[in-house]
């Protein structure tokens, strides 16, 4: 996807927000989180049907690691202010139910990488992540503060492709296809029906790191065999669910040749059935 895609779809000029998407750290330590007392009330929003109450037994739960590469100090420093993963935890506590809790982690991991792990169910995004998709930004031309605003919307979806793991995981949702595709969707599905302009934003910049990072990688054997579908392949199923979620606002999409029209024609339904299907599994751990 090039800037063309985004100018037609009338995206770019909105909100720089560079830490919108990301989330907070607390330098001094491991610690849990040292939130506002604001958002300390509302991380466990009170539920008001004694079923829900029942089953209700965990939260979201914000935790963060001291930094230890100093590389990574400024923007543990930005995401600490922004106090991103705080907000992003108090509306998934008002919105479900848990039977235990969910750790949300930022640190430098050594490695490129963003992470559910089941063995104590905890969320954990690399700041080697967030530096990947700024460099992918800027190697395709953008400004820094064009790739900072690009890396932050990427990193959300990639944040709530990790929530659809832990939900999967967590609630024991059934998945009847590849999960990873079903955690992408998953992230489509919250961007896009709950996050308004800021979930198009998540979406469309996701897309386009897949697009660039597919560029001059032509899969082998080792790519096409792991459980990741191939970045093309989620560069235009970002698309679909983007155009399917309103075709007419996104025409663009496909006039302009992104998304071929046998694909296209087909997203209105696929991505009424993602919605149908998430909406449905969570259903009976959503409050209110
Ligand atoms: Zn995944």
């Amino acid at each position: 996807m090039n800037r063309n895609l985004i100018n037609a779809v009338g995206i770019i000029a909105i909100l720089f927000i560079i830490t919108a998407c990301v989330c907070n750290t607390d330098r001094s330590g491991t610690t849990e989180t040292n939130i506002s007392n604001e958002i300390t009330t509302a991380e466990t929003p009170p539920a008001d049907d004694s079923k829900t109450m029942e089953k209700d037994r965990g939260d979201f739960i914000v935790e963060h690691s001291k930094v230890q590469n100093p590389r990574y100090e400024s923007i543990d420093a930005d995401i600490k202010e922004s106090k991103t993963l705080e907000k992003a935890a108090y509306k998934l506590n008002a919105a479900l139910s848990l039977p235990n809790d969910i750790y949300l982690r930022t640190k430098d991991c050594d490695q490129i990488n963003a992470y559910y792990d089941p063995n104590d169910s905890s969320v954990t995004m690399c700041y080697e992540l967030m530096e990947h998709f700024y460099k992918v930004f800027k190697s395709n031309g953008d400004s820094d503060k064009l790739a900072s605003q690009k890396m932050s919307e990427a990193v959300q979806f990639v944040f709530l492709h990790e929530i659809g793991h832990a939900l999967i995981d967590t609630l024991k949702l059934p998945v009847t296809a590849n999960e990873e595709d079903a955690a992408d969707r998953c992230s489509s599905y919250i961007n896009l029906e709950e996050l308004g302009q800021e979930g198009v934003n998540a979406v469309l910049s996701a897309a386009e790191a897949f697009r660039i990072e597919s560029r001059g990688n032509a899969p082998d054997a080792t790519s096409m065999a792991d459980e990741h579908l191939l970045q093309e392949q989620r560069f235009y199923n970002a698309l679909c669910m983007l155009y399917g979620s309103d075709t007419n606002k996104y025409s663009d999409i496909v006039d302009n040749g992104f998304l071929p029209k046998a694909r296209a024609v087909r997203c209105p339904s696929e991505y009424q059935r993602t919605v149908d299907s998430w909406v449905k599994i969570l259903e009976p751990w959503r409050k209110n």
